[in-house]
């Protein structure tokens, strides 16, 4: 390809709403375009680094048998309505009607659709597994379109759907995905992690989150020190914790003396004026958290938690215990001091002590850390009075769920090392569905002994056009982008210095068409402008490789600049300069 002929229009000036690198250089190199709100236009650049990452991953989900469909991109209502999402998914889902005022959606996910084709392909046992994929466009009119590609409302997602007859069969699709989804990040060439993630209700281990490691990450992972283990703070767990930490230990009086002595505590509302007041650490005090539940009619029920004084409660782990219990909670929000006082509580002052009586609620719940807590402070259910010297091994019937976030310095779940937060750009998800779709979509095969079965599925998504934005925030520099190992626009641009010295085009020609025979995707940039900006150009668009034909070539010197880190190589002008350059990429890529 020769520059002066690539439909590319590179800009001085990012957009102002461009907050972070990747969304400027996205758009600033003319990769990208935005048409509205959350919908962007590829322009040829964008749309070759699109198609190398989809063939990557069709490589890679080929090898493994998964069959590549497409599915429509609209989408009956009813078939949402059959899965009962259509009244459950909120406002995210765009629905709208045709001429005939049939309803539709514009798929978001495509479970619905996938378990339609298996409902009606699958008969029998024999024919499983099967997995199905496609990389398509999605649609989510997301609250807050933001960054570039890497929130959009409209994006290209990989989702592949397999289909089981056992859940054994269905751990093992599970890993090979895993594996998978490692190979094509591998080949993408950014650093990831995979951590343990939110599998909603359902529970279990059965949701794997694919993590491309960068400081503008919107999700907060935890990892160990010491080992593997890493898992999204919205469900990561921790070793029991048994005393303060370490960097917060305050008093000396841990914990209180006393048995179940009731304490004039006036106005001591919040657990900082409680630590203070009794002069002891947060850890040995009660923290009651009162939220409202709430339904997709907008009903809501007031649910009680309790984590100790140091640790803060966990929204997610929260939704997720309520909703084993009875799954029809969509979200959480503060309760407000009114609604305690109507249920007969008093904000600053709650505690276990009579509450399933004064409340009447099914939701009271305790972190898994304060099982057998002894010695704590908390709440007495009456203004201006808290109990000292509780211990809750002396109550009854107490519902016990991890529901702490997990802090920095906590220990593993695995190994005790010591936790850490870092943060991460989720670009795949990969998850244990279960029957929760088949079952509702009576989707269904015979089994051996010709018994009608629920049909076992996994579902596995990747954000093909989010990880281009995630390469971006990991690798590229204060000068433009910086692309990954086999997704990058070009892998070498000849850049002619002055385009008006015939011996600097000829030679430059020259090469050019010696490594487009050899197979090198290389760029030639002939346009007649100056040096300056065809080198601007350069760092901005991130071409792996310049090599700059310029004044050196009277003296048989070339030079040759790796776009990531902008190192420099000297090219002798001889017999062997194409193997010369040749080696250079090939050992530097
Ligand atoms: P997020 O938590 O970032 O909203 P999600 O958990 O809703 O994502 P999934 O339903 O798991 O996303 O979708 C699979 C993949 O699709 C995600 O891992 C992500 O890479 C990509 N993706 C999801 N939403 C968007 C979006 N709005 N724009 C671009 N890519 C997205
Ligand atoms: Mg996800």
């Amino acid at each position: 390809m020769r520059f002066s002929q690539l439909f590319v229009n590179t800009l001085k000036e990012a957009p102002k709403d461009a907050l972070l690198k990747s969304h400027q250089y996205l758009v600033r190199g003319g990769f990208i375009q935005q048409v509205g709100s959350g919908i962007y236009n590829f322009l040829p650049l964008g749309k070759k680094l699109l198609d190398k990452v989809r063939s990557i991953i069709k490589e890679e989900m080929d090898k493994t048998n998964a069959q590549e469909i497409l599915m429509g991109f609209v989408t009956p209502a009813d078939l949402w309505r059959e899965s009962g999402r259509y009244e459950k998914y909120g406002r995210e889902l765009l629905r709208f009607v045709d001429r005939k005022e049939n309803e539709f959606v514009l798929g978001p996910t495509h479970e619905e659709v996938v378990t339609f084709i298996a409902k009606n392909g699958v008969k029998s046992y024999k024919q499983l597994p099967i997995h199905l994929y496609q990389i398509h466009t999605k649609f989510r009119d997301e609250v807050r379109p933001r960054f570039g590609l890497m929130r959009g409302r409209e994006f290209i997602m990989k989702d592949g759907y397999s289909f089981h007859s056992s859940f054994e069969d269905l751990d093992r699709e599970f890993d090979v995905m895993e594996q998978t989804y490692k190979r094509i990040l591998e080949r993408i060439g950014v650093d990831f992690k995979i951590v343990e993630a939110d599998s909603g209700a359902i529970g279990g281990s059965g949701s794997k989150e694919f993590m491309v490691l960068a400081p503008c990450g919107e999700d907060t992972i935890v990892v160990c020190k010491n080992c593997e283990y890493g898992a999204n703070i919205e469900i990561s767990s921790r070793a029991l914790r048994t005393s303060p930490r370490p960097s917060e230990l305050k008093y000396d009086k841990n914990p209180p003396k006393a048995e179940f002595a009731r304490f004039y505590t006036p106005n001591v509302k919040s657990i900082e004026s409680l630590s203070e007041f009794f002069k002891v650490d947060r850890f040995y005090l009660l923290k009651a958290v009162v939220k409202k539940a709430l339904r997709a009619d907008g009903s809501f029920e007031l649910v009680y938690s309790f984590v100790r004084g140091d640790d803060e409660i966990e929204e997610t782990k929260l939704l997720n215990t309520i909703n084993r219990v009875d799954s029809s909670f969509l979200s959480l929000e503060d309760a407000e001091s009114c609604e305690l006082r109507e249920s007969g509580l008093e904000a600053g002052f709650i505690g276990p002590y009579g509450l399933g009586h004064i409340t009447q609620s099914r939701h009271i719940y305790f972190d898994e850390s304060l099982r057998e807590a002894k010695g704590l402070i908390c709440g007495a259910n009456e203004k201006d009075y808290h109990f000292v010297g509780v211990d809750l091994d002396t109550f009854e019937n107490l519902s016990f769920a991890d529901l702490a976030q997990t802090q920095e310095g906590d220990l593993c779940p695995k190994c005790n090392g010591e936790l850490y937060y870092t943060k991460g750009i989720e670009v795949g998800h990969i998850f244990k569905l279960g029957t929760k779709y088949s079952h509702a979509m009576n989707a269904q095969f015979l089994d051996k002994d010709g018994k009608a079965q629920d049909l076992i599925m996994g579902c596995y998504g990747f954000g093909v056009s989010r990880i281009l934005p995630a390469i971006l925030e990991q690798k590229s520099d204060e000068l433009g982008c910086v692309w990954g190992k086999e997704v990058k626009v070009f892998d070498l641009a000849i850049i002619i210095s002055n385009v008006k010295d015939i011996a600097q085009s000829e030679f430059a020609t020259k090469i050019y068409e010696e490594c487009k025979a050899r197979g090198i995707d290389v760029l030639l940039d002939d346009r007649d402008e100056r040096f300056g900006v065809k080198m601007k150009d350069f760092e901005l668009l991130g071409f792996s490789f310049a090599l700059i034909v310029g004044k050196g070539l009277n003296e048989g010197r070339l030079e040759l600049i790796k776009r990531e880190g902008l190192e420099k190589f000297e090219i002798q002008c001889d017999e062997n300069i194409l193997e010369n350059l040749l080696g250079i990429l090939g050992r530097n890529s």
